[in-house]
């Protein structure tokens, strides 16, 4: 038996299903979690010795690859220093200076200690900007555990919220909307009936949480628009896309500016953070300036602030999303052909660093009910016979996979042959 065995039963005793985060424990793929001791650029090792090449990422944030020299460098001087004050430090300016650069919607940013707080508290200032209850989501777009976003559509777009997870009061999951991603007649359906009671639509400018869905052309635009029309506050969730499909987010790929902007995973370079803000007069209203109140113990903390800032100063580098870009599309592209060239239907989705791979007939996947009509068996089976031979995806065929600047070309070669092994012997 593995030492990762043996710590995933240990782990069992105290820790509900052994995991702090539940796609950890494998549940999407069977079988247990492999147990990491060490990350170095595109490779992770393992508690039993095997080094794998890593496509979660740290689920995002790692776009520099593990162990980045000038992260640890300046987590390591930060950390000198003392681990927090609880009081304004200047990384804190300087990180609001630099997001609020990179991400021109944003005039105004607070740090949150992670994407559940970015997305919560984005929501709580439209309902109060608009003095309005009712939020706007899409299916199979995640935006964290917050209570108003753990709500999955019901049997149609008009139909009210259905908690998705005992514990959410029905009495706020009415509020919660749902409709199909990318199906923009329903969410003018919805507004129509609705309208003026709608806080804001939160999407996901590219789905990350249902493997990797992109927007269909004009999606994004008719949000924005139904938004003007109806007053609403249009949020983008960036905690993935952010810093991930270009150095300004989806919103700079796409050309569609939102009201306010979520962000996390990169932000943070591996550390706890993340991020809300945008317009000015909206992000007013927060305390201690107005009247919404949010807060943290450790938001802004120095420690993560240098390794956020670390971060963005390494992808700041001109070309970097670009090569980004192209790696992920040889990658996921070159798995597709090696599945198509032994008859097994697959297709892919990529933006900038991020992908998704599907085993379907289909020649796109454009939503949450075409996600599900993949061939979920086939992807388990491949995600084991990958790990195997070396190549570490996400536990879950729902989730997106993604691609650091340190997947140098061997490893890129190192997954490919896994890949072509793989095929020819499933
Ligand atoms: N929004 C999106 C788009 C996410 O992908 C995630 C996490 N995967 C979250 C919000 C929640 O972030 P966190 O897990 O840091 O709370």
């Amino acid at each position: 038996m593995t030492r990762s065995h043996d710590l995933f039963t240990q782990a069992q005793k105290h820790i509900p299903g052994g995991v702090n985060s539940p796609v950890r424990a494998f549940k999407g793929v069977g079988g247990e979690p492999v147990y990491f001791v060490r990350g170095e650029g595109p490779y992770l090792h393992d508690a039993d010795g095997q080094r794998y090449v890593d496509y979660v990422g740290s689920w995002g944030p790692m776009i520099l690859g593990h162990s980045h020299p000038d992260v640890i460098k300046a987590v390591i001087d930060t950390v000198a220093n003392g681990l927090g004050f609880g009081a304004p430090t200047e990384a804190e300016t300087t990180m609001a200076d630099r997001v609020c650069e990179l991400v021109p919607s944003m005039d105004m940013v607070r740090m949150v200690n992670s994407g559940t707080e970015a997305t919560m508290s984005a929501i709580r200032l439209a309902r109060a900007f608009t003095g309005r209850d009712k939020i706007l989501k899409f299916e199979g777009c995640y935006h964290g555990h917050a209570d108003s976003l753990l709500v999955k559509a019901g049997s149609g777009a008009l139909t009210l919220g259905v908690p998705t997870s005992p514990g959410v009061p029905v009495a706020l999951a009415e509020h919660t909307l749902t409709v199909e991603y990318n199906n923009l007649d329903q969410v003018k359906e919805v507004f129509g009936h609705l309208g003026g009671q709608i806080a804001t639509i939160i999407v996901e400018p590219v789905a990350g949480n249902m493997n990797c869905v992109p927007p269909a052309p004009g999606f994004l635009e008719g949000l924005r628009a139904i938004c003007d029309e109806y007053e609403s506050v249009l949020i983008f969730d960036e905690v993935m896309t952010g810093f991930r499909v270009a150095l300004g987010g989806a919103q700079a790929h796409y050309g569609v500016t939102p009201d306010l902007t979520a962000l996390g995973k990169v932000i943070g370079g591996g550390m706890p953070v993340g991020a809300f803000g945008g317009r000015r007069e909206i992000m007013e209203m927060l305390a201690p300036l107005g009247p919404v109140y949010q807060a943290g113990t450790l938001s802004g903390n120095p420690v993560a602030m240098a390794a956020g800032l670390a971060t963005l100063e390494g992808i700041s580098r001109p070309g970097f999303h670009d090569e980004l870009a192209t790696r992920t599309r040889r990658i996921a592209e070159g798995i597709v052909e090696r599945a198509r060239a032994h008859d097994i239907p697959m297709t892919c989705n990529c933006v900038g660093g991020m992908f998704g791979l599907f085993f379907t007939e289909a020649e796109q996947v454009g939503n949450f009910y075409q996600v599900g009509q993949c061939n979920l068996d086939r992807f388990r089976l491949f995600f084991h016979e990958m790990l195997k031979r070396g190549v570490y995806l996400a536990p879950s065929a729902f989730e997106a996979g993604f691609v650091s600047a340190a997947h140098d070309e061997a490893a890129v070669t190192a997954t490919l042959d896994a890949a072509e092994n793989v095929f020819s012997e499933i």
